[in-house]
């Protein structure tokens, strides 16, 4: 029997056992961002820790930080292998609605071939894939075909600076060939993918004031300054209704797509628009109709209002004209972006397109900076090989509209290629109720990732 087939066959038999394994690990209610679940959250590393002792890691352990703990592990080789260091995140987001649930979010449960429970897919589904394919490899050849160093974070759903520290603080004991993340999604279950681009994020808060103290709409109305209609008028000049954003430096700094891919945006071969029709259950899209859809996804910036607060909003009539008004607004941005770059032009836009007759303060809740990965190098392609393999069909590469701000420290810190392999779906409700991973996704994932580690082998430049 060859490596592969071996190692299948240690995956098909090992199936349930290690599906069991996961629904223990999903029990543990690890929510990094409410502070009672500290004990859970520590609880979720611990299983990590003692999970890659079991497959045979040399080195295993807790890292404390100032937030949740990090887990590190390491197994070298052999120094003329590569090194392959692999991220993902045990922690996972809260779980209201809880009554919008099917099955209790902590009870994971199988059913019609998939698996329900917080955390399913979003991250420990796949960090679990990932540990069975390098147990695989432990229990049917003893060893690991390359050098692996493993770093779980614990504040990922919390946006915690623990990774990030780690990552600036401990470039050497990180230092690696190429780094594989398994937190993102294919295609469809029929349509495997790789990422070669995470767009960037740039999160702001604009808080606008004007009268001293709220006014009464019939004593003030006329005269008074009302900073929620400024905001509302601010925002629509900054973005208008056909979708084009009104930051003069951004339009000019938009990379260009390559042919192939605008293509493959124009043609939609996958018939991704449809799905994304279904998947908003809307009729009809909004944006910037002089792109393609995936395009607007997936390279163009984005501007988007996710709240406003101010004045009255509860029940019955108050004729209050509000002293004070905020907005949360976000931009994702193409990945050559600096976000703290487009501040500094948003700041601007916001200066001039302010109606007059108020205040503001315009904040930088938090910057991450998008990465984009030329797919031709040895690594990007074993994972494209390694899928085909497995799944039968040649993956196609996709731009990701989200961003995953560790992928850009990566990039920007170890300099090398970041292997985006997520085997999740977009049906998989991450960050609602109802999560799941599909089981078939779960059992092609391991051995995908089984089949990359054996092409990675001897590819050290
Ligand atoms: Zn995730």
């Amino acid at each position: 029997m060859d490596s592969q087939a071996k190692l299948n066959n240690y995956l098909n038999e090992n199936f349930d056992r290690i599906v069991s394994m996961l629904q223990e690990w999903l029990t543990i209610p690890s929510i990094s961002t409410l502070p009672e679940h500290a004990g859970d959250v520590q609880r979720a590393a611990q299983w990590a820790v003692e999970r890659l002792s079991a497959i045979g890691f040399p080195e295993a352990r807790i890292v404390s930080t100032a937030g949740h703990p990090l887990v590190y592990a390491e197994w070298q080789v052999d120094s003329q292998q590569p090194t392959l260091l692999i991220y993902g995140h045990y922690d996972v987001q809260p779980v209201d609605p809880v009554h919008e649930w099917s099955s209790p979010p902590f009870q994971p449960t199988l059913r019609d071939g998939y698996i329900y429970g917080r955390g399913a897919s979003d991250d420990k589904g796949q960090i679990m894939l990932v540990l069975a394919a390098l147990e695989a490899w432990a229990e049917t050849n003893t060893t690991q075909p390359v050098n692996v160093k493993i770093l779980l974070e614990g504040e990922e759903e919390a946006g915690g600076a623990a990774v990030g520290d780690y990552v600036l603080n401990h470039p050497e004991t990180l230092r690696a060939d190429a780094v594989l993340i398994c937190d993102t999604h294919m295609v469809n279950a029929g349509q495997p993918s790789l990422i070669t681009s995470l767009r960037g994020i740039l999160y702001t808060e604009i808080a606008v004031s004007g009268a001293k103290t709220d006014l009464h709409s019939g004593s003030y109305g006329g005269v008074a300054p009302n900073p929620l209609h400024a905001l509302c008028l601010l925002i629509s000049r900054l973005k208008s209704e056909d979708g084009s954003i009104h930051i003069p430096q951004l339009a000019s700094a938009i990379p260009a797509a390559s042919l192939t891919e605008k293509q493959f945006w124009q043609e939609d071969p996958l018939h991704i628009q449809k799905e994304l029709l279904v998947e908003m259950g809307v009729n009809k899209m909004v944006g910037e109709t002089s792109y393609p859809p995936l395009e607007r996804i997936g390279l163009r910036p984005t501007l988007e209002v996710h709240g406003i607060r101010g004045g009255f909003s509860g029940e019955g009539a108050k004729t209050v004209i509000p002293a004070r008004a905020v907005a949360k607004v976000s931009l994702r941005l193409p990945a050559n972006l600096d976000p703290n770059e487009v501040f500094g032009w948003l700041l601007q836009a916001v200066q001039s397109n302010m109606p007059a007759g108020y205040q503001f303060h315009l904040s930088n809740l938090h910057a991450g900076k998008g990465i984009s990965v030329n797919p031709d190098n040895p690594y990007i392609r074993a994972a494209a090989e390694a899928v085909e393999v497995i799944f039968g069909t040649l993956p196609v590469f996709m731009r990701e509209g989200g961003s995953i701000p560790i992928a850009a420290l990566f990039d920007e810190v170890l300099q090398v290629p970041i292997v985006l392999l997520g085997f999740g779906l977009p049906g998989d409700r991450v960050h609602a109720p109802n999560e799941n991973f599909s089981l078939d996704q779960f059992r092609k994932g391991m051995k995908t990732v089984a089949d990359f580690l054996g092409r990675i082998r001897h590819s050290k430049p």
